[in-house]
């Protein structure tokens, strides 16, 4: 069977995906830093997750997706400087740190429910882990990487001779590269541990060998995806904001503790955009979830439009984007419920069983092709267009619908709507044959079938069906 081809970031490659121990497949995926609600760009890049795990499934592979819950340690600048972003959310709301992660991780999992994504097998959450994070600490000091300043214990950067290998060089840039922390060496450096400020009246902080205080944003993700995965597993998974400083400082840490690379293969999943620009928390240009909902999309019409851009390519959000998407989803819906109440199952000619062979080996080469989807969901339409028989489409549809999660078998009839576009011109056409205008009636019955849909007169009224 065909191999599955992957973009490696590291190697800026793709490459045949082989597991460490097949059938089993390790995955560590950075999630959601919980101070606030998620946003659609968030749910974009888990979505890339699941088609990846989808995909990796179809092949027969066992995977272990563990994700992260940043909730201590990610300070507002990304670096090493400004507030504790759950800290301050905290402050603001007068909440505790803790009620604010665990109310907003609650949002996170709410929301990627809403868009199928599958729940991670491992969920581990920073503030759980100091121990293992500590040891770590303790490893890479013990190995010569560390230094202390006034601030913090500080990875010195500049003795791992490839450091920044991830990024080709564009390591730890960031506005005003500089150095920003009093005592600390290179720009690039970094910290493990913070000391709490003396005046600070920190929620989360913890003892340490060194101090009092709390862990660097990075040492969470090394610490917690050894524990579940081991020192050396098969892939990462992140927002291409992550590449320059949070991901290159893993490898650091990780390569500092044990003197291996960690991760066989990184995966960057490009963002979600608004106005053609970054969609962002700390920007206060996003959407949630819940605006999708509120405005009468179905969670479910965002993944679709997910699917229509490969993951490696920005996506510029709009709301027609998201109408056409939903639409496209409907029609999708009603032929796989027409399909399904359709003729009973008859032979098959040799010719047509192959036809069904083809558009399968199709499907599944397009998603094996470093998950190209829109490919996926191009052979889809024209699987739906052919001339199989109905019950292989439907078959068909189904098991390309395990890797798309669009929900398509439990599609109900009352979930299915026609279109609004289409609904207003059922309308329209209603109105002229009533005022009996039966030339502009048939103008816009063939508007109908443009789109997709054919009408029938019954004595109940004008009834349409996908094409
Ligand atoms: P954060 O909670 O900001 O740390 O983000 C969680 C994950 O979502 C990270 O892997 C980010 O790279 C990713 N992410 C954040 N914003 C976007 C966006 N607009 N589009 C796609 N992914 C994003
Ligand atoms: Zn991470």
């Amino acid at each position: 069977m065909a191999e599955i081809y992957l973009f490696n970031s590291l190697t800026r490659k793709k490459e045949v995906f082989t597991p460490i121990a097949s059938p089993e497949v390790g995955i560590y995926a950075c999630g959601p830093t919980v101070y606030d609600f998620s946003h659609i760009g968030h749910m974009r890049r888990y979505v890339g997750d699941d088609i990846l795990r989808n995909t990796l499934k179809l092949k027969g592979y066992k995977i272990k997706y563990v994700m992260n819950i940043t909730d201590v340690g990610h300070l507002s600048s990304d670096a090493d400087t400004g507030e504790d972003k759950i800290e301050k959310a905290a402050k603001k709301s007068g909440k505790s740190a803790w009620d604010i992660a665990k109310f907003f991780e609650n949002d996170f999992f709410s929301s990627a429910k809403a868009l199928n994504i599958a729940k991670p097998d491992i969920v581990c959450k920073a503030t759980e882990h100091i121990k293992e994070q500590i040891e770590m600490i303790q490893e890479i000091e013990k190995n010569g990487f560390t230094y202390k300043t006034e601030d913090g214990i500080y990875f010195d950067t500049s003795k791992l001779y490839d450091y920044g290998k991830l990024s080709g060089g564009k390591e730890g840039i960031r506005p005003g590269a500089r150095i920003d922390v009093a005592g600390k060496r290179h720009p690039t450096d970094f910290a493990l541990w913070k000391f709490s400020p003396k005046d600070s009246k920190r929620q989360m902080e913890w003892e340490s060998p060194w101090g009092t205080g709390f862990p660097g944003w990075h040492i969470e993700c090394s610490a917690m995806s050894r524990k579940y995965l081991g020192e050396v597993f098969d892939i990462h998974t992140g927002g291409v904001d992550h590449i320059a400083i949070h991901h290159t400082n893993e490898i650091a840490q990780s390569e500092g503790a044990t003197g291996k690379e960690p991760v066989r293969l990184w995966i960057h999943h490009e963002f979600l955009q608004i106005d053609g620009g970054k969609m962002a928390k700390s920007l206060g240009n996003t959407y949630r979830l819940h605006d999708v909902v509120k405005k009468g999309f179905d969670p479910l019409a965002l993944r679709y439009l997910f699917l229509t851009a490969h993951y490696k390519d920005p996506l510029n959000f709009t709301w027609d984007s998201l109408g056409a998407a939903q639409t496209s989803l409907e029609k999708l819906r009603l032929q796989v419920l027409t399909l399904k109440e359709q003729e009973k199952r008859s032979a098959l000619s040799t010719e047509k069983n192959e036809k069904i062979e083809t558009y399968r080996e199709d499907f599944t080469s397009a998603l094996y092709d470093d998950l190209n989807t829109p490919k996926a969901l191009a052979i889809f339409w024209e699987m739906l267009k052919s001339n199989i028989p109905s019950p292989d489409k439907y078959d068909l549809a189904i098991s390309f619908d395990e890797a798309l999660g669009l929900g398509l078998k439990e599609a109900v009839v009352e979930k299915v709507k026609v279109p609004g576009k289409v609904q207003k011109l059922i309308d329209e056409r209603e109105r002229l044959r009533e005022q009996g205008k039966f030339e502009e009636a048939d103008k816009v019955r063939k508007e109908i079938e443009e789109e997709g849909f054919v009408l029938e007169d019954t004595p109940d009224g004008s009834k349409v069906k996908p094409q």
